[in-house]
């Protein structure tokens, strides 16, 4: 996502005097959520691992690259070997480089391993998958996965850990920040209802694939967003006003100190137009 520009990076070797391989070095680290649930960062992407009596469980590898460090540092800080492998979707940004892992189990929703199959993304192959949901007990840890339906793509699913009740959730929701770009690959409707899913399930702390780490209520808030958005919008075309009135108007300034509030308020509102429209749902 976020990609620093030649432009900005010679600016910055300039102004520090630090070398270009300086300036690309990846941002990562490992942070502990809650119990032995932590958080993996890779630059913009977050994913969940979780340390059980038997075995350390991972997720979204992100990249074979991070991958490979957080092998290494996994490792370093539990000796543990690493059992099982659980993908939240296919989308290349989070599922890429799971093959990195060995031979370990890996669980998925069943479209998951279609998109594998047909090559949309270079990962391990699922080796257990679901349609609707599916329990995995690994030591003393469970894993609840529940399929969101098609919204954000069409294999989306969230993750709850218990006993210490931690959602992990990519993609539909990123706690305080606006949703990604203008809805790519999205079913808008699809998408709000995922996250009342989301809210239907029992956690207590939402872990997600991007933004910082919140509660249900941030979930919720990000439903309300895009449900305000929609109406907006739809209200404002089926009065006449054009896509680029919709953007000179205050809709959404309420959202101001969310992240991405300056860069995606425009793409968001562009993209609920050509959604609204393409649905049939404006004109
Ligand atoms: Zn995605």
């Amino acid at each position: 996502m976020h990609k620093i520009t030649s432009h900005l990076l010679a600016a910055i070797v300039l102004l520090t005097g630090i070398s270009v391989a300086a300036a690309q070095e990846v941002k990562r680290g490992i942070e502990q959520v809650t119990g032995d649930v932590y958080r993996f960062q890779n630059r913009f992407h977050y994913a969940i691992f979780v340390v059980t009596d038997a075995g350390i469980v991972v997720t979204d590898p992100i990249n074979a690259d991070a991958v490979k460090w957080l092998k290494a540092e996994l490792a370093k800080r539990f000796n543990k070997p690493v059992t099982h492998m659980i993908l939240s979707h296919h989308h290349g940004d989070h599922a890429t480089g799971g093959e990195e892992w060995g031979s370990i189990e890996v669980v998925a929703h069943e479209n998951t391993k279609k998109h594998v199959a047909a090559g949309k993304v270079q990962t391990a192959m699922p080796t257990t998958t679901f349609a609707d949901k599916h329990t995995l007990s690994v030591g003393n840890k469970t894993f609840e996965l529940t399929y969101l339906g098609v919204g954000h793509g069409d294999d989306l699913i969230a993750m709850v850990v218990r006993p210490e009740n931690v959602a992990f959730v990519v993609d539909a929701v990123s706690p305080k920040r606006l949703p990604w770009r203008d809805f790519p690959n999205t079913d808008i409707d699809g998408m709000i209802n995922q996250i009342k899913m989301i809210e239907s399930l029992e956690f207590d702390v939402l872990a997600p694939g991007h933004s910082v780490i919140g509660t249900k209520k941030d979930a919720t808030d990000v439903r309300v967003y895009i449900e305000e958005l929609k109406a907006g919008v739809k209200d404002a075309l089926a009065a006449g006003k054009s896509v680029e009135d919709i953007i000179a108007s205050d809709l959404a300034s309420n959202y101001k100190d969310w992240a991405g509030y300056d860069s995606l308020r425009e793409l968001n509102i562009r993209g609920m137009a050509r959604w609204l429209k393409e649905s049939g749902q404006a004109k």
